[in-house]
């Protein structure tokens, strides 16, 4: 047990961990950061995980929502290290044939690209209000709008199922599968009620902000949030796992980056009943395999636009994808899954040694699933790169109970810290305009279980911390994030 006393402490240094320690520290208070593992950082760290000098990309790898997080964005990140690395193309998409569909940051150039004027259509006027767009998004849904013609207008496309509106609006197979491979993040059947919104958020990321990736690996945005933190007189300890709340020191305020399961155990019969039930209604997503890969070549693949591409969506058709998904929600794991991979030593010579690479790829699974998805990963991505295996000369493979291991919050391989359905985008965890909030006096969730939801951008941290400050101090935060 801690002696000292601090005005906060924070549970968990996550992105969002780390957001609500820096806006309370930035707001004159006294801030502890208590972190079980070794290392700070959640879901933005690296590590060498296969062979000496590859840097591998624990969890987070790709950062549209990072690059437009507008609390990150109001944070002097590059002064502590940050450097974002914009790929070429975004995201490429490839199918049989040698074809491929890809995301440019330019709208008219990957309209162009697709042969669909449509796609223009949905994202132009979109894209060109995206700063507007986001500070509306990236907070709880019950708010009073600023914008609220701008979100309507957002909200009648990402209200739709995935599969309807690429079909109702596009007429070409490259466009449907890149908008599919994009939803398919939410983890959601593509069938579902709001499975577009995704979609559509990170396709407007990727034209507005791009998706970067951070130079040396994304334990560079957790040491720039550490470094900032610590400048503004913060302190973290790692190593201290809390298993309940009593193990705190005495603080005024107390901010947990954990899911609602955590909470539940950590507060004991300290909730009331009523909340308890709230929240045990609360529900993951599915669960992902990941492989990291030690390459001896970039990958071969057929078509061009996938070596020029930060992101590759292995997954062929919306179709195939739409099949894929609905199975993983269903228990199932599809034989051919979709498969989401990164390769930043294209772009980062920092990620491995000369002439040699790096693949970051995960496939979706059952939530808690067994299964060893590694050779269904690497036929998918030979399928569209033949001679991919001849390139690899090691790997290392994570199951949703590995992924748990390594972090609590990757519940039953659970990476956005809840499903994104329609109840759970609304009520995250609770239906309310301050979700942070629980029934314990001083006590806040700020962890990817509350709105905005997943991702590396720290809203969630930032917005709980803000609650916090009101509550706790009679300390109103004016929107320190640019528009
Ligand atoms: C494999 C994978 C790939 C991903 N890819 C991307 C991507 O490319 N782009 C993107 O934007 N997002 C990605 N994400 C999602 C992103 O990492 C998360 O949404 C984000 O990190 C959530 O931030 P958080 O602060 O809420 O929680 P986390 O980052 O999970 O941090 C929670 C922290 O709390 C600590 N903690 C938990 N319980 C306790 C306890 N009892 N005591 C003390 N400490 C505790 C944990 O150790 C951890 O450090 C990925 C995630 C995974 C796992």
């Amino acid at each position: 047990m801690i002696s000292s006393e601090y005005d906060a402490v924070v549970v968990g240094s996550g992105p969002n961990g780390l957001a609500a320690a820096i806006t309370l520290a930035s707001a004159g208070r006294s801030v502890l950061v208590l972190e079980a593992n070794d290392t700070i950082g959640g879901g933005t760290r690296s590590a060498e995980l296969t062979l000496p000098g590859f840097v591998h990309d624990v969890c987070s790898a790709i950062h549209p929502l990072g690059a437009g997080s507008p609390f990150f964005n109001s944070l002097p990140l590059e002064r502590f290290g940050l450097e974002w690395i914009q790929p070429e193309i975004a995201l490429a998409h490839p199918l049989e044939g040698g074809r491929a569909a890809a995301l440019y940051r330019d709208v008219a150039e990957t309209a162009a690209g697709l042969r669909e004027d449509a796609y223009g259509r949905l994202m132009r006027s979109l894209v060109r209000d995206w700063g507007s767009l986001v500070q509306e998004i990236l907070q709880p849904v019950l708010h009073l709008p600023r914008h609220p013609f701008l979100l309507a207008r957002f909200g009648v496309a990402a209200l739709c199922p995935a599969s309807l509106l690429a079909r109702l609006l596009f007429r070409r197979e490259e466009s449907r599968a890149l908008f599919a491979g994009m939803a398919a993040h939410s983890f959601l059947p593509l069938e579902a009620p709001a499975s577009a919104a995704i979609g559509l958020v990170l396709g407007l990321a990727g034209h507005a902000v791009g998706w970067p990736l951070p130079r040396g690996g994304s334990q560079a945005i957790a040491d720039a949030l550490g470094g900032y933190l610590h400048e503004l007189g913060g302190k973290i300890e790692t190593g201290r796992r809390v298993d309940d709340l009593a193990e705190l020191p005495k603080a005024r305020v107390v901010l947990l980056d954990v899911t609602p399961w955590q909470f539940l155990r950590m507060a004991g019969d300290r909730l009331p009943p009523r909340y308890r039930r709230r929240l045990a209604r609360f529900r993951h997503a599915p669960g992902v395999f990941k492989i990291d890969y030690a390459l001896s070549a970039p990958i071969p693949w057929a078509a061009d636009a996938c070596r020029r591409a930060g992101t590759v969506h292995l997954g062929g058709t919306l179709d195939e994808i739409a099949a894929g998904e609905r199975q993983v929600t269903q228990g199932r794991h599809p034989e051919r899954p979709f498969v989401l991979a990164a390769q930043q030593s294209l772009f980062d010579s920092s990620r491995a040694p000369s002439d040699q690479h790096t693949l970051w790829a995960y496939c979706h699974v059952p939530h808690g699933s067994r299964v060893d998805m590694s050779e269904r990963i690497e036929q998918q991505i030979e399928r569209f790169a033949p001679g991919f295996r001849d390139c690899i000369l090691a790997r290392s493979c994570r199951a949703t109970a590995d992924l748990e291991m390594g972090n609590a919050n990757l519940v039953g391989g659970d990476i956005n810290g809840g499903a994104a359905n329609l109840r759970q985008l609304i009520a995250r965890p609770i239906l309310s305009p301050t979700p942070y909030r629980t029934p314990l006096k001083g006590v806040y969730l700020c962890s990817a279980s509350t709105p905005p939801g997943g991702g590396v951008h720290g809203m969630c941290g930032y917005h709980a911390a803000r609650a916090a400050l009101r509550d706790g101090f009679g300390v109103r935060v004016a929107t320190n994030a640019k528009e």
